[in-house]
């Protein structure tokens, strides 16, 4: 039986490599995104994954593109929560808009798919949740209370969508990338870089592919007995 796996934000970046993965590993994968219809045609493309286009912030837009999952590819059996922005600025000059654009796109988004989907798998007595968070939502990070907040509250969601669903068959965890070479932090002056790298104890970035790998693993049967956790995928960088 093919599992049918949605990747929000899955046509670039680390979401795209999420889908390749998990297409990998023998799912039917949907990759959802915002608007970049060039970026997304060339993902589809490149890896036959078909791609749709939703705002993740949006409840009723989330609602009606899960149903227009379901009824071609029959349900949604893994939900990644990738999709994410930032807007960074101290919190001192931060607009509200800046605030909101970040909560309602990391965080809100994260309720709006994830209320989409639970009751099929539910149902189905089987689901797999997966979010993905960052180093700085455990940490803090200077000029991203709002990115962090966001990221943290993904931590305290997926503990109690764990606790709330684990005898009907659905897990809910969490991944937490650190710093991960992708187009963002290829605009990262280079002596920058290298004060970063410095500070991770494997001496390099993480590769997209390493967090794909790490949600394959997550979503496979072989993971059913780990839920509410949070998987650091970081080289070190932060251990609690
Ligand atoms: P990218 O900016 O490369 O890609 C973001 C994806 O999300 C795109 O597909 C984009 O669509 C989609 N997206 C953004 N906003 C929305 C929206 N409102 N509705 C639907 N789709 C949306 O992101 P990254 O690969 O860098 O990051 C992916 C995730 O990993 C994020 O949650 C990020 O916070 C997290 N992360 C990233 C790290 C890094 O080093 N890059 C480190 C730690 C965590 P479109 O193409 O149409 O714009």
């Amino acid at each position: 039986m093919t599992r049918t796996a949605l990747v929000t934000g899955g046509t670039r970046g680390i979401g795209a490599a999420i889908a390749r993965a998990l297409r990998d590993s023998g799912h039917q994968v949907i990759a959802t995104y915002q608007g970049n219809d060039e970026a997304a045609a060339a993902f589809t493309r490149d890896t036959d994954i078909p791609a749709r286009k939703w705002d993740v912030s949006d409840f009723a837009a989330c609602q009606q593109g899960v149903a227009d999952v379901v009824e071609t590819y029959g349900s949604v059996d893994v939900l990644v929560n990738n999709a994410g922005i930032t807007r960074d600025a101290t919190l001192h000059k931060m607009e509200e808009a800046d605030w909101n654009a970040v909560i309602t796109t990391n965080l809100n988004s994260a309720f709006n798919m994830t209320r989409a989907v639970i009751n099929g798998m539910r149902e189905a007595g089987f689901g797999r949740i997966i979010s993905i968070a960052s180093i700085n939502g455990q940490k803090g990070q200077m000029g991203q209370a709002n990115y962090a907040a966001a990221k943290a509250g993904l931590i305290g969601f997926t503990k109690s969508v764990a606790q709330e669903n684990a005898r009907r068959g659905v897990t809910a965890n969490v991944v937490s990338p650190g710093y991960i070479s992708t187009e963002m932090v290829a605009a990262v002056p280079e002596n920058v870089l290298e004060k970063i790298v410095g500070q991770i104890p494997v001496n390099r970035l993480g590769e997209a592919e390493e967090v794909g790998q790490a949600v394959a693993y997550l979503a496979s049967d072989g993971a059913g007995f780990v839920t509410g956790s949070t998987l650091s995928i970081n080289g070190g960088q932060w251990m609690a």
